[in-house]
């Protein structure tokens, strides 16, 4: 069976007055406590794990369709990590749904009788998702969700169609709609869920909207994890030997350039010493060269900016920026296609070091002391989703370890860290908060609870604490 669309790719929006009974539907069917039987969790999970190994040809030919990601990257990124996350979850499911025996409490030895800690689903969770790696962004919380028994309610982007079109019928043909309903839309639709009642939001996306989604959540005391973007910087040492420069670079530029840098742990931006800089700048020109020499906007191989509304922004950005070209600045607008480009002679206050760049546009900045470009990250950007160092260096590492604090800390490499499904990830600050994947995804979808049971022989350990109360004025 496919799941294309077979009516040009165009994405059936939910019907918004059909939200409210979509979440109540919910609401009644977690309350059946179905989802209670770990085997039904694992079932869900397995013909889940099925379902995407068997359509990942359409997975990632909808993505092609999107903006024009290789089936590579699409294999790679998304689909083998999300596999990986399944198996990894239906695994340890058991291990993490069995209650704990509760800790023991010095002071109350006879309140440690029968007791224990036990992981209570919350009921009816929403994930709302980003477009840029809208597999393994989706799955990978709805699979924690419910491994911990929730029902959920799961808002794909708008801004990959194809893909959404394809994964919605994926999931609705594969989970009961007792347990999971996707809702298609833009604004006006997730408006409308967020005015609905739930018991957790996932949250990914940018953080302007990550703020819409707090407040409407806060209306319902709804708690929130929000999984935002930022300025992840690289600082490149003078520690480094001219071959570990050069792999330190390509391990940068892979990094910048893959899905045409809409990755939320890219390299925003790069710091390299003086010391290294013309070195640096040689294999920069060089790896690009490897890597891109024969690209344009018709090869195969490299993603296209996902909408008109992002690629406005990054052409713009380019018309605004001061700094020079080292190497790209060609453009598409027919193909959504931006070259991989990189600036040179870049300051703090230049318009690419405003906001998150979230496109192929890589600012590099040249610094004589790490200790002030610790001081100007901070400064100007802290709580970043991801800091990168590459160097040698304990003390500089040091450095970059205890001063910025940042969601994710890589040394001598970027963004592979998020292939680690067992990991907890998520931001801090201005990135986000909460994490997610694996157990730690288990423990964001679930309640920790603890259960004592008292006995009534021990009725007489208890007795001073009924009024009324004696020696009330006796002296601590
Ligand atoms: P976005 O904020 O535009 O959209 C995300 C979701 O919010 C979509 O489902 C969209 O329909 C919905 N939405 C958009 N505007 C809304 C509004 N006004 N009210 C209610 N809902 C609205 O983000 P995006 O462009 O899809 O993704 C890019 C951003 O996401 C970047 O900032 C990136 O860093 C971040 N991101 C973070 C992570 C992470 O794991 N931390 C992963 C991927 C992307």
């Amino acid at each position: 069976m496919s799941f294309a669309s077979n009516d040009g790719g165009v994405l059936k929006y939910t019907d918004i007055s059909s939200i409210p009974n979509i979440v109540s539907s919910l609401n009644q069917s977690f309350h059946t406590r179905a989802l209670d039987s770990i085997d039904l969790r694992i079932k869900i999970l397995t013909d889940l794990y099925n379902a995407i190994r068997s359509h990942s040809e359409e997975l990632c030919e909808a993505l092609y369709k999107d903006f024009h990601r290789s089936k590579f990257e699409t294999a790679t990124h998304e689909i083998s990590p999300t596999l990986a996350e399944l198996q990894h979850v239906i695994s340890n499911i058991k291990k993490w749904a069995k209650p704990k025996s509760g800790p023991y409490a010095p002071a109350l030895p006879f309140l440690t009788m029968g007791k224990k800690l036990e992981r209570i689903p919350l009921g009816v969770v929403l994930i709302i998702s980003a477009f840029n790696y809208p597999l393994f962004l989706s799955i990978s919380p709805v699979v924690g969700a419910i491994a911990a028994g929730n029902c959920v309610v799961f808002k794909p982007s708008e801004i990959t169609p194809h893909f959404s079109t394809v994964l919605t019928k994926l999931l609705e043909s594969t989970v009961s709609p007792d347990y999971l309903r996707v809702v298609n839309g833009a604004i006006p639709e997730t408006t409308s869920l967020l005015e609905q009642k739930f018991d957790k939001i996932l949250y990914t996306g940018s953080g302007r909207v990550g703020k819409i989604v707090s407040q409407a959540a806060a209306r319902h005391l709804t708690p929130v994890v929000l999984e935002l973007g930022g300025k992840s910087p690289a600082i490149i040492s003078k520690s480094l030997s001219n071959s570990e420069l050069k792999i330190a670079i390509k391990r940068i530029i892979w990094a910048k350039f893959a899905n045409a840098g809409q990755i939320c742990v890219t390299v925003d931006y790069l710091l390299i010493d003086e010391v290294v800089y013309d070195e640096a700048i040689k294999c920069i020109q060089e790896t690009v060269k490897e890597f891109f020499s024969k690209l344009d906007s018709s090869s195969e191989g490299y993603t296209h900016i996902a909408s008109q509304r992002g690629y406005d922004r990054l052409v713009s950005l380019m018309g605004s920026t001061k700094g020079d070209i080292l190497v790209g600045g060609v453009t598409d607008e027919t193909k959504r296609f931006i070259y991989p480009t990189i600036y040179t002679g870049i300051t703090w206050d230049d318009s690419l070091m405003e906001d998150e760049i979230f496109g192929p546009l890589l600012p590099i900045i040249k610094f004589s002391d790490i200790n002030h470009t610790i001081s100007d990250i901070i400064s100007n950007h802290d709580t970043p989703l991801a800091a990168y160092i590459f160097s040698q260096d304990s003390s500089e590492i040091n450095l970059m370890q205890t001063r910025v604090r940042s969601g994710g800390l890589f040394i001598n490499d970027c963004m592979i860290h998020v292939g680690n499904i067992a990991a907890p990830f998520g931001g801090i600050g201005k990135s986000g908060h909460g994490t997610y994947h694996g157990e730690s995804s288990f423990k964001t979808f679930s309640h920790e609870r603890m259960v004592l049971r008292n006995q009534y022989w021990s009725e007489k350990l208890y007795e001073s604490r009924y009024p009324p109360y004696k020696n009330t004025n006796k002296k601590l």
